[in-house]
């Protein structure tokens, strides 16, 4: 079990170079998502940038997808009330309407975690948002199929 408030959570990393590399920023007590430490670690062009947010491919994206844009938010809050109004307009005024004309998206889903990681399946507690694209509906499709995300943990009946 991790802490509440801790910048990384180990225990949702995946596969061995991101548990690696965020084990390296854990150790060190620094959040990934923040620019000093998201400049040195991220290898992925930065796609967009402005003040609020940097838009680029997640460097370990969801298996099955076809597409996985992260849109880290640039300060570090842990929760979406505590984004600028400001930077939300430019959001889905600006930054995704440019991310699906480059990408030719034609659908898709976005998600957005926030607050404690060992509640929302998430390996950083900064806020971000994730753009998922899949492939497309094959025939006579059964729930193996679908691209899944973690958004949290099934609920144990005691
Ligand atoms: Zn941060």
């Amino acid at each position: 079990m991790t802490e509440k408030n801790q910048l990384v959570n180990l225990s949702h990393t995946r596969g061995d170079e991101q548990t690696n590399v965020y084990h390296r920023i854990a150790e060190g007590g620094f959040c990934p998502f923040c620019w000093e430490n998201f400049q040195k670690n991220h290898k992925k062009p930065l796609l967009i940038q402005t003040e609020w947010w940097i838009a680029t491919e997640n460097q370990w994206p969801y298996q099955g997808s076809t597409l996985h844009m992260l849109f880290v938010y640039r300060d570090h809050v842990d929760d979406p009330t505590k984004v600028a109004p400001d930077a939300w307009s430019e959001f889905y005024q600006h930054i995704l309407p440019a991310i699906m004309k480059r990408y030719h998206i034609n659908g898709g889903g976005i998600y957005m975690r926030f607050g404690n990681t060992n509640i929302t399946g998430s390996s950083v507690a900064h806020f971000h948002a994730n753009l998922i694209v899949g492939g497309e509906m094959i025939e006579q499709p059964t729930s193996e199929d679908w691209l899944t995300v973690a958004l949290g943990y099934k609920h144990k009946e005691a």
